[in-house]
């Protein structure tokens, strides 16, 4: 649904592939874990969207509601295990579209979680929503049950935008939905994006400022991509040339920082004590058991940090995951120590004020002096801030994000 899961690569789908199951040898020594969210995956939409890659499905009837929080249970209870005794900070119900779950099935689905799982008292539990899919007494019921963040789909406010990224809602609908968001929980983040076909700067700015007119404590804001395998990879429209979007990162950039929101990440736009704290941990590099088909989990233990990735087919998953033999698994890896470091600084450099270096040992288990060769290469491109306590990306490796990512790969 929103692209952030295009911005946050741990969601993504990726190909599952045969590779060395856990515990194959300890690749690093952590003296601590770091925090653990849990990322949850609806995969149906009403229809596909022609940009999206996302592992979602269009929906063909209902929602097998219960063979998918049977399947979901399971698929938790094999991974429990591997979190024993931790804390959950942070959920995120993510898609798809979530809010096209009926309320029952959102609240059966957080008392099994907390039954299950130790989640914090006042963990932040994000919800993902389209605006077509909003009923009013649904986003309340969501709330009672104990979703505190509402992350809606908006897009655009524009309806011809709007048709022409297929989308099912209309303008009127977004600011409904907002509305009725708004009146549900206290914290709501609008997904918005820019550079859209035919785009021009003032309606880029006239969507930007009927944004920010709701004063969320959140935006998210993304330049729109044509990903293969899409149908706009197939049949591109026509899009804002690259000085015309770059014109939009300015306006957006100017517009959100007077208007109060600081961006702290390279979409993610935040009034003060409003930052996403489960993007923020995957982004320091934080834990994260993922349930649900396609879901991605990052998992750290004393001597090794595994990747882990389920089934992409919703019904292949929800079919295995409950025969609890683990073959539900597409996917599930050791992190080689030599991987570390650029999976780290993907992560990290993507955070405007960067990480604290000592962080990089404290959640990889390795020396910095394995990146070491890298951090002065990127120092003396004028990539990397000098500064030997923190990983930040210099104002030239902001604007070079990618390349000064590549430094650290092997
Ligand atoms: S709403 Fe559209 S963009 Fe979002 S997950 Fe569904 S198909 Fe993809």
């Amino acid at each position: 649904m929103h692209p952030i899961f295009s911005i946050v690569p741990e969601e993504k789908a990726r190909k599952p592939g045969v590779i060395p199951r856990i515990g194959v040898k300890p690749t690093s020594l952590l003296t601590s874990l770091p925090p653990l969210s849990l990322y949850v995956h609806v995969p149906w939409c009403v229809r596909k969207c022609p940009y999206c890659d996302f592992n979602s499905h269009e929906l063909k009837n209902e929602i097998p509601e219960r063979e998918y929080l049977d399947a979901l249970q399971a698929d938790l209870e094999q991974a429990l295990p591997l979190v024993w005794g931790r804390q959950v900070v942070s959920i995120f119900i993510g898609g798809g579209t979530p809010s096209l779950l009926s309320a029952k099935a959102l609240d059966d689905m957080l008392a099994m979680f907390r039954a299950c799982l130790n989640v914090l008292p006042d963990a932040e539990i994000t919800l993902e929503a389209n605006p077509g899919t909003v009923e009013a007494g649904r986003f309340a019921d969501y709330a009672a049950s104990g979703v505190n963040r509402i992350s809606l789909g908006i897009q655009s406010f524009n309806d011809d935008a709007l048709k022409a990224l297929g989308r099912v809602h209309d303008a009127r609908q977004a600011r409904d939905a907002i509305a009725i968001a708004q009146r549900a929980v206290k914290r709501v983040n609008l997904d918005l994006m820019y550079a859209l076909p035919q785009q021009t700067v003032a309606a880029c700015a006239e969507d930007l400022r009927q944004a920010m007119s709701f004063q969320t404590g959140h935006l998210s804001l993304y330049h729109l991509t044509l990903e293969p395998n899409t149908v706009f990879a197939k049949y591109p429209p026509i899009v804002p040339d690259d000085d015309t979007s770059a014109a939009m990162q300015d306006l957006i950039t100017e517009a959100t920082s007077a208007g109060g929101w600081e961006q702290y990440e390279v979409s993610a736009y935040a009034r003060p004590g409003e930052r996403c704290l489960h993007n923020l941990n995957y982004w320091e590099f934080g834990d994260y058991l993922g349930i649900g088909p396609g879901a991605h989990g990052k998992l750290s233990f004393h001597d090794k940090i595994i990747r882990q990735a389920k089934l992409k087919n919703p019904s292949s998953w929800m079919e295995k995951s409950i025969r609890r033999d683990a073959s539900h698994i597409a996917e599930e890896r050791v992190l080689a120590p030599q991987e570390l470091g650029f999976e780290f600084m993907l992560n990290a450099l993507r955070l405007k004020e960067g990480v604290a270096a000592a962080s990089f040992r404290e959640h990889t288990g390795v020396s910095v002096l394995s990146i070491g060769a890298a951090v002065k290469r990127a120092v003396d491109k004028g990539l990397l801030e000098p500064d030997p306590s923190r990983f930040q990306a210099s104002a030239l490796g902001w604007r070079f994000l990618n390349d000064l990512q590549a430094e650290f790969l092997e």
